[in-house]
């Protein structure tokens, strides 16, 4: 069977060459006699996997050697509670910007655990866009402010990082960690689950700057204390393994395009080519602020839900797979992350073009 273009927001495409290597390494890895699947993650084998996952890592973002990366489980949610329980730390304050449901989500959570400021918020605009803020728009003394870089149900970025002063920024890059380049040094913490850019679902990276860590509270559960995982070297307990080894196959392949600067120029002129469709057509419109737009998540509707319904349906019968918006917004969603090729665009624009001069309203 053919392979079909798969536009889903996550879990999301991976570069066919990964998967392709997976397979012909499953059943023997390197010599070993069994797959990643099976072996200890004590092992030299998979320590190798792991060591080699996190230098390209590091290579690729440039994290300095004062951050640590770590190999969790839990997901982008579980982040949502270990970023509070280990960052409130001071006066137990921190301010969010709520820029769509993940933002919304992570600042309930975090309410949990401390004082938690909405310094911000686009819901009154159906996250429509990026609120700009500037230093005096946050608690000084906040522990820290939160964003989500990329907002991947509304189609949203932030076109550049808010001025949070001497505040530390913790991110939510789930849904554009490795697509375009940022200085791990803006950054306090970030985190990204693995299932839209980095592999498959089961691993989540944190990169967190190692003064943050030790200083969650002492009923902190270990699992959820960085600390642990950090001395451990991501072996506190069993990790993800296969995720972890489908992880590093990936950062490999982006070596290999160019980085992640050649991404993110990749990334901006497929994103570019749909959103000019989109504007210059008379059927499809983008309801995401210009300057704001993702480009990860490309968003647009019909404005008829049927419509909607029907490309939804037809571009599906033609092997353009998961357009629908998410469930809680409707329309459709293009959400191409690195791994989407140029001929799953081509053939995306080629369907919309067609499908505007039959659906003419
Ligand atoms: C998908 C997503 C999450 C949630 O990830 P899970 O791994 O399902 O917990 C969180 N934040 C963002 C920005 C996401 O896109």
């Amino acid at each position: 069977m053919e392979r079909i273009y798969n536009f889903s927001a996550g879990p999301s495409m991976l570069p066919e060459e990964i998967i392709e290597k997976a397979a012909a390494e499953l059943l023997n890895y390197n010599g070993c006699g069994m797959s990643v699947m099976e072996m200890s993650h004590r092992s030299g084998e998979f320590q190798a996997i792991i060591d080699a996952a996190e230098a390209d890592l590091r290579d690729l973002m440039g994290i300095p050697s004062n951050y640590k990366v770590l190999f969790l489980q839990g997901g982008g949610t579980l982040q949502f509670s270990m970023v509070p329980l280990n960052l409130l730390s001071g006066s137990g304050k921190a301010d969010y910007i709520v820029t769509g449901q993940w933002a919304k989500k992570a600042a309930s959570e975090a309410k949990k655990f401390g004082d938690i400021k909405i310094a911000a918020s686009s819901e009154e605009s159906v996250f429509t866009y990026i609120p700009k803020l500037k230093k005096e728009d946050f608690r000084a003394d906040a522990d820290y402010v939160y964003i989500t870089t990329n907002n991947t149900i509304y189609g949203s970025r932030y076109p550049e990082l808010p001025d949070t002063g001497n505040i530390i920024l913790a991110a939510d890059q789930s849904s554009n960690f490795l697509s375009q380049v940022y200085d791990v040094n803006d950054f306090g913490l970030i985190f990204a689950g693995a299932q839209k850019n980095i592999g498959p679902a089961g691993v989540t990276i944190t990169i967190v700057r190692e003064d943050l860590l030790g200083k969650a509270p002492e009923n902190t559960p270990i699992y959820l204390d960085y600390k642990i995982h950090a001395d451990k070297g991501s072996m506190y307990n069993t990790p993800p393994c296969f995720a972890i080894y489908m992880a590093g196959l990936n950062f490999q392949w982006i070596k290999k395009q160019g980085g992640v600067a050649a991404l993110q120029k990749h990334n901006e002129e497929q994103a570019a080519r749909l959103y000019d469709t989109i504007d210059n057509s008379s059927l499809f419109s983008c309801p995401v602020n210009k300057e704001d737009r993702s480009i990860m998540n490309v968003v647009f509707v019909t404005g008829n839900a049927d419509l909607d319904k029907q490309f939804v349906a037809e571009a599906k019968s033609q092997g353009l797979v998961n357009l629908g918006g998410h469930r809680t917004v409707g329309g459709m969603r293009a959400s191409i992350y690195n791994a989407m090729p140029d001929e799953g665009v081509d053939k995306l624009i080629e369907f919309m073009k067609k499908f505007q001069v039959s659906h003419r309203l």
